[in-house]
């Protein structure tokens, strides 16, 4: 047989085994007749699908219930005590962990901060850090699941290039699966974000979505007509180097006046230092993170309201690029300065409007991320996807867990 049909045949097969196991999701129980009506697969397929299911017991029976004529048949629902998976965020000097069950329960959560010493041997570091955390006995671990703020390359788990730690070409991915044994799947921060809002949050019900995160970068995770935009290049997304000022300040990759050099984080604290100085404002803290950059700007300090108003129309000419792209219904925008949304939002929508033509802000709505304070729930969308095309389950059911449950 050659390699392109048998391809086709183990694809038909997985996505069949992912369709059983997202209905069974989707429904919570469900007999098999349900199966296959749900599914269009022939009762002989969902019998030996489920058979196999109940076997790895991933599926259980539940109860029964008639199918006419007084037939009764059993019903099924996925055992989400069967495995447990590990959601990571690697940010900047930390990592968080949570362990969650299959129905996507947390179950115990951590964030270690690496020392200064761990930071320089930061994979051994991140290795040690995840076997403290996971319980000594009783884990069967499916896979890990992780997200950083960086460029990654989507199959191989590489990271091209994290900036905070100036790592390139690294290896992320690839060490933990031979660490753990299991699957690791690799993300950069907002394109897996972007699809847990699509799935859970804030652009559920919206086929075109975009959220732009602001913090040391400017981040884009995109969707269109339900679709994420997705590349095998790494670098995709990414709108910190689109130059705003031709005669601005250096940026660190070689250009001048680059988005990240004026509405990031770091930005705007430079920016507020200066300002307070050049004001005379000796009254205000000496410094402030943009978190307090934003509460003094709600609570009406107007040094804090102009440096907000001045980003925000910085922030208006790189989101009308993205609008005029995409035509979004829905931007949403994460990071600490969406904290000041309830000022930021209206500034945001005013700059764009001095901008764009109208029928782009008709449909637009600006938003906050909901998962800003919990990164590993987000995450997880990675695994739900991954059990739901059923690449992931085959995996179990193949029996990768054999090697991969970490024992007491
Ligand atoms: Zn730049």
């Amino acid at each position: 047989m050659n390699d392109l049909v048998k391809g086709s045949i183990d694809l038909i097969r997985q996505l069949n085994y992912g369709l059983v196991y997202a209905s069974l999701e989707e429904h919570t129980e469900l007999s098999r007749t349900d199966l296959s009506r749900l599914t269009g697969l022939s009762p002989a397929s969902i019998t030996k699908i489920t058979r196999e299911l109940l076997d790895n017991e991933l599926v259980v029976p539940c109860g029964e219930t008639s199918v006419g004529r007084g037939r009764r048949q059993t019903l099924l629902r996925i055992n989400e005590r069967r495995y447990q998976f590990l959601s990571m965020r690697l940010g900047r000097g930390y990592v968080d962990m949570a362990l969650f069950d299959l129905s996507g329960r947390s179950l115990s959560r951590h964030r270690h901060q690496f020392s200064q010493d761990e930071r320089e041997e930061l994979l051994a570091s991140l290795i040690a850090a995840i076997r403290r955390f996971l319980p000594a006995k009783g884990v069967r671990l499916a896979c890990i699941a992780l997200c950083l703020p960086g460029q990654v390359e989507r199959h191989t788990g590489r990271v091209r290039h994290f900036p905070y730690y100036d790592l390139r070409n690294w290896p992320l991915g690839p060490t933990l699966e031979e660490a753990f044994g299991v699957p690791v799947l690799v993300s950069a921060d907002v394109r897996t974000w972007i699809q847990a809002e699509r799935e859970w949050g804030a652009a559920k019900d919206c086929a075109d979505a975009v959220l732009v995160f602001v913090h040391n970068d400017i981040g884009v995770g995109m969707v269109v007509n339900g679709q994420l935009i997705e590349s095998e290049n790494a670098m995709l997304g990414d709108l910190s180097h689109l130059q705003l000022e031709p005669y601005g300040q250096r940026c660190y990759c070689g250009g001048f006046g680059c988005a990240c050099t004026l509405v990031t984080n770091q930005a705007l604290e430079s920016q507020y230092r200066d300002l307070r100085v050049r004001m005379g404002e000796m009254d205000l803290p000496e410094q402030v993170t943009i978190r307090e950059l934003c509460e003094l700007a709600l609570e009406g300090n107007s040094l804090c309201q102009q440096i907000l108003q001045q980003a925000a129309s910085r922030l208006a000419r790189v989101l009308a690029n993205l609008i005029c792209l995409l035509n979004p219904g829905k931007l949403l925008l994460g990071g600490e300065l969406a904290r000041a949304d309830r000022l930021l939002f209206p500034m945001l929508h005013q700059s764009l409007a001095s901008q764009l033509p109208g029928e782009y802000l008709v449909r637009l709505q600006i938003e906050s991320t909901r998962f800003y304070e919990d990164p590993t729930k987000p995450t997880s969308i990675q695994v739900h996807k991954a059990l739901r095309d059923g690449s992931l389950l085959l995996g179990l059911l193949r029996g990768h867990d054999e090697e991969g449950i970490i024992r007491g």
